[in-house]
């Protein structure tokens, strides 16, 4: 079961959901829809928690 979570210390920078804006939401920060197909944007989520400035994007498998 796939499962991402914002952990605290996101900036805003909006990188994420320029990456992969089917599974993330920058509002005040950084949200994971909860409509998110995980599965399916598996490569993009991975690619945008290895581009977060901060790394708070933690992704389990
Ligand atoms: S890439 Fe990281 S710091 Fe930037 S909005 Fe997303 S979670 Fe926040």
């Amino acid at each position: 079961m796939k499962k991402v979570k914002i952990l605290p210390g996101c900036i805003s920078c909006g990188t994420c959901s320029y990456i992969c804006p089917e599974v993330f939401e920058v509002k005040d920060i950084s949200y994971v829809k909860s409509d998110a197909d995980l599965e399916k944007n598996a490569e993009k989520i991975k690619e945008a928690a290895q581009m977060c400035p901060v790394g708070v994007i933690e992704f389990e498998e």
